[in-house]
Formats: C-alpha cells, sequence, structure tokens
C-alpha cells in the first residue's frame, strides 16, 4: 500500500528495518548516543549553529510538539496572534484556549493567504492587556496545502518586536525556513511526515535564548524541562525507543541523499507531476501551484465522482489518498507526496484515476 495521506508516510525499506534493532533501555548510555544524533542530525537539516539552536525531542505526534512550543514559548505575561486560514491554524488557537494563554486570532478564508494588513494592524494595536509577544502561524497549512509565505510576517514580526512560532510539522525537512530571521523563536515538527521517519517522535527547534524565558504550563510536554534533561543526556520518561531509531535511520538515510533542497526537488517533481496529470483528466488543483507546497496538494472532486468512491477505488489498487477536512470534505480530496514514492508510482496513480473518472 502506498500512503498519499499527509504521514504517516510510506516508509523505504532501510527505516522499517532500523525498528528491529536490539531492545535498548532508555537509562542506558546507548540510548543517549541515540538521542544525541537524532538531535544533532536535526539542527543539521537546516545547517543551525548548536550555539543558538537547540533541538529538543518528544514522545507524540505532531501535535504535541506544537502544544509543547506553544505553552511553553508565550510567557505568562505573553500575549498571542494566530494566524488562521485552516485546520491547524484553528487548532493552535484550542491549545491557548487550553493552558487560557492571553491570544487572538486572525481568521482568514481558508483559501486565502493570510491577510498581512489586518495582520499588521492587529500588532500595531495596544489593547488594555498591551502589544502581542508573539506571533504564531502554520508554514504549510496542510488542510489546503497552501504555503503560508513566512517572510513578510517574519518582518512584521521584527519591526514589532514580536517573536515567531511556526508550526513546521508537515513543511520542516522540505520546504525553505529561514532561521537567519531574528524574529523567528522556534519550529515544531515530527519525524513521520518530510523526514520519512515513524510516528512517535516529535521535536520542537527552538533558539536557545527563547528557552532560558519559557513558561511551564504542562507537565509532560514541558519544553524548557526536556530541553535542559536532554542537555545532560538524560530523559525525564520513556521514550518511544523505536520512533527514535526510526528517526535516526531516517536522517541518516536523508543526509547521504543530499539533504533538504534534494527532498524539495524530489517532492517538487512528483507534485507537478500529480498536478499535470490529474489536470488532464479534467480534475484542478484547489490552490494555484505558486502559493502551494510541494509536500501536498488538494484538488477539486470532479462532477459525478464522490470522494468515496475515488478514495475506495484508489484504496483497491493499493493507494490511500485523504480527503479534505471540516467543509472541505465534500468539494476537495488531497495528495501528499511525502514518503518513498517513485514517478512510476505516480504515473501509476494517475491511469487508475482516469480509469475512475
Ligand atoms: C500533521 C500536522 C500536524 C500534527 O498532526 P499529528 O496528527 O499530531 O501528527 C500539525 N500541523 C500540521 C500543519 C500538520 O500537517
Amino acid at each position: 500500500m502506498l500512503l498519499l495521506n499527509p504521514g504517516p508516510v510510506t516508509l523505504t525499506e532501510r527505516v522499517r528495518r532500523s525498528l528491529l534493532q536490539p531492545d535498548l533501555c532508555h537509562r542506558e548510555s546507548e540510548f543517549f548516543d541515540l538521542q544525541d544524533e537524532a538531535r544533532e542530525r536535526l539542527l543539521a537539516t537546516y545547517t543551525l549553529d548548536p550555539a543558538i539552536w537547540t533541538a529538543v525531542l518528544l514522545t507524540g505526534s505532531g501535535t504535541a510538539a506544537v502544544e509543547s512550543m506553544v505553552a511553553a514559548l508565550v510567557p505568562d505575561a505573553g500575549r498571542l496572534l494566530i494566524v488562521e486560514n485552516g485546520v491547524y491554524g484553528e487548532r493552535i488557537a484550542h491549545m491557548c484556549a487550553q493552558y487560557r494563554i492571553a491570544h487572538e486570532r486572525v481568521v482568514g478564508s481558508w483559501m486565502q493567504a493570510p491577510d498581512l494588513e489586518v495582520i499588521a494592524a492587529r500588532l500595531d494595536a495596544t489593547g488594555p492587556e498591551g502589544r502581542f509577544t508573539h506571533l504564531a502561524v502554520v508554514h504549510h497549512e496542510t488542510t489546503t496545502g497552501r504555503l503560508n509565505d513566512l517572510k513578510p510576517l517574519g518582518e512584521l514580526c521584527r519591526a514589532h518586536g514580536t517573536s515567531l512560532l511556526v508550526d513546521g510539522v508537515s513543511s520542516f525537512g522540505a520546504e525553505a525556513l529561514d532561521f537567519s530571521d531574528d524574529s523567528l523563536s522556534a519550529v515544531a515538527a515530527t519525524a513521520n511526515k518530510c523526514l520519512h521517519g515513524v510516528p512517535g517522535a516529535a521535536f520542537v527547534i527552538v533558539r536557545r535564548a527563547a528557552l532560558a524565558q519559557a513558561a511551564s504550563r504542562t507537565y509532560y510536554l514541558d519544553l524548557g524541562r526536556l530541553a535542559r534533561l536532554q542537555d545532560q543526556r538524560n530523559t525525564p520518561f520513556t521514550p518511544a525507543v523505536h520512533a527514535y531509531y526510526g528517526l535516526v535511520e531516517a536522517l541518516r538515510e536523508f543526509a547521504e541523499q543530499g539533504g533538504r533542497l534534494t527532498r524539495y526537488r524530489q517532492y517538487g517533481s512528483l507534485a507537478e507531476q500529480v498536478r499535470a496529470g490529474l489536470a488532464a483528466l479534467g480534475i484542478e488543483a484547489a490552490v494555484p501551484p505558486e502559493q502551494s507546497s510541494v509536500v501536498l496538494r488538494a484538488y477539486r472532486l470532479p462532477a459525478g465522482l464522490t470522494y468515496t468512491n475515488l478514495h475506495d477505488g484508489l484504496k483497491a489498487e493499493g493507494f490511500v489518498i485523504y480527503a479534505g477536512q471540516g467543509d472541505l470534505s465534500k468539494t476537495l480530496f488531497r495528495i501528499s507526496t511525502m514518503g518513498d514514492l517513485s514517478s512510476a508510482d505516480i504515473d501509476r496513480l494517475v491511469k487508475c484515476c482516469a480509469k475512475l473518472r
């Protein structure tokens, strides 16, 4: 079965086999070697300076990493402005409500780019509670496949002395991320999307300086404590050891294959192959290619074809696709190009779509 859903992804044999390594106690030096290697390799993905940045590992899915980032990095006296144009932006607002973090939302259409003028006006305003100390945005809004442009948001943040928190769960490892942007405080991500590991390991890439002021709102997901202990070759709880095996092997493979840019180009060519193939069948992309990620794209269901028929027909041929979320489930379907996929796989996918069309 080939997974074309946005994670977990189709594994390479090498990563799948890496799960069958010796049983490992997480209090032994072998585990801390594994943890150290994962943290070093995560920073190397974007050639980050370990004196400035650190990679904090967590056991959990991507949501755990986003939650850990948000709960720690908006200090008790801080205020967060959330840019929302999809399900994952909405999820950040739910987290803030849960932790009673002072926040406001800029809710835009799920089919549009964030409105920079509205965001600038919100950052300019100093309400009774004061200015926004932080801005949160989803880099690749997997809801629609839209890649939110971080550059103008970073500029706004720098101009306002605001720190930027990024949900990079479905972009880290493939799309460009500008870590030289001084406003960028942290990026949350996971092993099992663009990095091609297995579910269970997630991480936050965070500026060490931002950790120094971190709040401690959650026990299990406490980013500051996790960072401190991991720096001491320690861990507070039992990590998903096998998921760490998978992550490290996936990161070794990633580096050997040429790193982030190679992956970006591979995804880009597969995504374009899907787009062109479906366009020839009269199936339109929901977001223009130049505003889309290379990781996943959303397409409009053609008249007369239900998602269930498309999904079940493709599943019978060995492909798992993904439905639209929320209100978009009736009109859109999504195809991810993450994981161990080839151009021949996409060729066969398009032929199967032609039969079902
Ligand atoms: C997948 C995803 C998440 C987290 O999903 P999990 O199911 O918790 O791994 C968060 N944000 C984005 C943008 C995602 O694509």
